[in-house]
């Protein structure tokens, strides 16, 4: 059970200088409770050795550093995918995903519960908007799957449920909270945060000075397809989204992952390679293909419904020609289908 007390997880070491300020705490404190709580992961204010016994009880009687209450964890049959259904005090459900791939661990978080946006080839969409995680429930996915897996996680992705632009302070505090780790934690540099194209928030992010990777979910060089697909790209279109991230490379020193989902007759035509090919060229970037993962268990209606897989040959095909260009293609496994832990199957039935 998640108590039902001031919630301290997610306080940036910015935030917690102030309230040590305020609570007439040297400043030190602060570095020592940072430490403490996004460091050595501790659940109990209690743990906190260092600090007075009087601070700790202060502590433990007004707030609670769980944010987060894992309530179910599904692995896939090889073994290697792992689910983790969580509940947030609120009393909703959210879900983490962690992929082991040869020399890293990668952790899938979210950033809200269900999306606002509407992109037709996403389970999560399907399943509408509910609220915005908070920083301290974004950075707990990470300590529950570090404890989970022994500190095995050596990657992150804002890739889960959400569009983490669209709950921007709180993912920007976040980062910062990751960006601050003074041991052996996770440098930005392993951290991803993807996006379906907020380009206001792309070009604040990139001005932050945070400087994690980037990755746009592309799925269309026309704009008209995309705005079919995407209809956020009616909102924010492809050319503005575009712009924002050639700045946000610029700014990072950093390249662009261009996400890509493989839809049948949508994206994977002849056009299609020749357009990724010229934008590839355009922005410092890598392609990351991705075999479309189906929707069935959410049964979708309408457009949705009529998405279709592009074949593995075709899309052995397309990614040839990318690479007899030059460009860096990766073709992303479509790990953990077994257990709807997958690229955008991630929607709670709780
Ligand atoms: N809102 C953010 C992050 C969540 S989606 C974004 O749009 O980038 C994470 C990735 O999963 C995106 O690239 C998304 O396009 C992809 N994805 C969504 N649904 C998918 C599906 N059914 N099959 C394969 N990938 C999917």
């Amino acid at each position: 059970m998640i108590e039902n007390k001031k919630i301290f997880k997610g306080l940036t070491l910015d935030e917690l200088k102030v309230w040590c300020d305020e609570n007439k705490l040297p400043k030190f404190r602060a570095d020592q409770i940072f430490n403490w709580m996004y460091n050595y992961l501790v659940t109990d204010f209690n743990e906190m050795l260092n600090l007075s016994k009087d601070l700790r009880n202060k502590l433990s009687e007004e707030y609670t550093l769980n944010t987060l209450e894992l309530i179910d964890s599904k692995s896939s049959d090889n073994n290697k995918t792992k689910k983790l259904i969580f509940k947030t005090s609120s009393e909703h459900f959210i879900e983490s995903v962690i992929i082991p791939d040869q020399n890293r661990v990668t952790l899938c978080v979210s950033t809200q519960v269900g999306c606002p946006l509407d992109c037709q080839f996403c389970a999560t969409g399907l399943m509408g908007y509910k609220k915005n995680l908070t920083s301290g429930e974004i950075f707990d996915q990470y300590a529950h799957a570090q404890r989970l897996t022994g500190n095995e996680i050596t990657n992150i992705v804002y890739m889960g449920m959400g569009e983490p632009l669209l709950n921007f302070n709180n993912t920007l505090k976040s980062l910062e909270i990751f960006a601050e780790k003074v041991t052996e934690g996770i440098s930005l540099k392993k951290i991803t945060v993807s996006t379906a194209g907020i380009a206001p928030k792309i070009l604040e992010l990139a001005k932050s000075g945070l400087k994690s990777k980037l990755a746009l979910s592309l799925h269309s060089c026309f704009e008209d397809i995309r705005s079919k697909i995407m209809p956020i790209n009616n909102k924010y279109s492809l050319k503005e989204n575009l712009n924002a991230v050639n700045f946000y490379a610029e700014q990072t020193g950093t390249r662009i992952t261009f996400e890509y989902v493989m839809l049948k007759g949508l994206n994977d035509r002849k056009e299609d390679v020749k357009a990724l090919i010229s934008l590839s060229k355009r922005i410092p970037s890598k392609i990351n293909i991705i075999p479309f993962n189906s929707l069935e268990h959410m049964n979708p209606s309408g457009f949705s419904a009529e998405l279709k897989p592009t074949s593995k040959t075709k899309i052995e095909e397309f990614v040839d020609r990318l690479r007899n260009s030059n460009i860096t293609v990766l073709v992303r496994d479509t790990q953990g289908d077994d257990i709807a832990a997958a690229c955008g199957q991630l929607a709670i039935k709780y």
